[in-house]
């Protein structure tokens, strides 16, 4: 079974010896001399002319206002709520489809998770399921949103741009604007991603990315922030860097700040890797393509990104009938030396989350069951 499509996917990564990685991080001798160079200049540490090139760099290619540096995608989403005033008692919307960074960055701020199903056709946060549970579940007191039933205020809310796929953004900020919710933007995975030209993690005032070693762009750990307000980025890097008042040698602080800085080396390597995303949008576009000639005839559908929008094609999906076929093919793949990998297992399936309020998640258990991430790396 599966022989035409194993065969065809083996094609795709001709170079690729042993087993075919689902996404490799590629690293030239510019990465080795960025990094060689940062260490022989000793500030390998918090300090270093680095961390504030890579933040100027990447707020000129997003397009954002500004962006703040940190430590990994999960710091930056706890920055980002701590900075919206999320707290003990509060509720926090997000997705049940997620990485579980999103899910316990909500609960480190002792805040909890409300799980809401995802749209068939961007696998992020469903503006139409979002809108029910409010009008269903909450009303407006003042000016901010209470669930009912538990009384808890909800603040903020975390829709994901799954897979590189650009989330129906606009009208989940409509939503939570007209009702005194934040939204913040996990485009951990959606690096090089646009919605009408507008880049992902732009549309709210915050969004945040990842350098983590399976991102587009990596430097082994990172993250970032995404602003449009420049005190709200200065906060952030306030924040972040143990709130610190500056002073040429006093240690003052003014709050309860967090060590969620990128190190110097990090952002070196960071810098050089983002010089080649252009790069590697394209080649991941030609495979993209080469994918879609594959299963132009069957036996599965592969994944779409959703019209009006540019996705970076971080990892290419394809939906097969069922969870009975996804794991017969998932263990074809791996006896043919091709790593391909399920999708999450939904955040509510874990023990952690099983209690936490949610709505109907139909589209995302059918995901759950028949979504398979195929090789996608640019390099293999
Ligand atoms: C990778 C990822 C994160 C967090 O990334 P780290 O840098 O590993 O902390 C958060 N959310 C999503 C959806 C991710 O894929």
């Amino acid at each position: 079974m599966f022989e035409r499509v194993l065969e065809g996917i083996r094609d795709l990564f001709p170079g690729s010896a042993g087993t075919i990685p689902l996404h490799a991080p590629w690293f030239d001798t510019a990465d080795e001399e960025a990094v060689m160079a940062c260490v022989r200049s000793s500030f390998v540490s918090s300090v270093g002319e680095g961390i504030l090139a890579f933040e100027q760099e990447l707020a000129e290619y997003t397009g954002a206002g500004r962006a703040v540096a940190v430590v990994n995608g999960t710091a930056a989403l706890h920055a980002a709520l701590v900075l919206n005033g999320v707290g003990p008692g509060d509720l926090v919307i997000t997705q049940a489809f997620t990485f579980i960074a999103t899910c316990n960055a909500i609960t480190y701020t002792g805040a909890r998770p409300v799980f809401i199903d995802v749209d068939p056709d961007t696998f992020g946060l469903s503006p139409r399921a979002l809108e029910r549970w409010l009008d269903r579940e909450c009303r407006q007191e003042g000016d901010g949103c209470v669930h009912v039933r538990t009384g808890a205020r909800v603040r903020a809310c975390i829709p994901m741009h799954t897979f590189g796929h650009v989330a129906h953004i606009e009208e989940i900020i409509t939503r939570c604007r007209d009702r005194g919710i934040a939204v913040i933007e996990d485009a951990a995975e959606a690096l090089g991603s646009t919605r009408g030209g507008r880049h992902a993690g732009t549309f709210a005032p915050i969004g945040t990315l990842s350098f983590n070693g399976n991102k587009i762009v990596t430097c082994g750990g990172g993250g970032a922030l995404l602003f449009e307000d420049p005190e709200l980025a200065d906060r952030a890097k306030h924040l972040t860097t143990q709130a610190k008042v500056p002073h040429p040698w006093a240690f003052q602080h003014d709050l309860i700040g967090f060590n969620h800085r990128m190190p110097n080396l990090n952002a070196s390597l960071a810098r050089s890797q983002l010089r080649k995303l252009p790069h590697n949008l394209a080649v991941k576009r030609a495979l993209h393509d080469r994918y879609r000639e594959l299963f132009a005839d069957g036996p599965f559908r592969l994944v779409e990104a959703p019209p009006g929008t540019s996705p970076n094609h971080w990892l290419n999906a394809v939906l097969v009938r069922d969870r009975q076929e996804r794991d017969t093919f998932l263990q074809a793949c791996l006896e043919a030396g091709i790593q391909a990998r399920p999708a999450w297992e939904l955040a509510t399936d874990q023990p952690m989350y099983r209690d936490d309020l949610k709505d109907d998640l139909a589209v995302s258990r059918e995901l759950q069951d028949r979504c398979v991430n195929l090789p996608s790396s640019a390099h293999p």
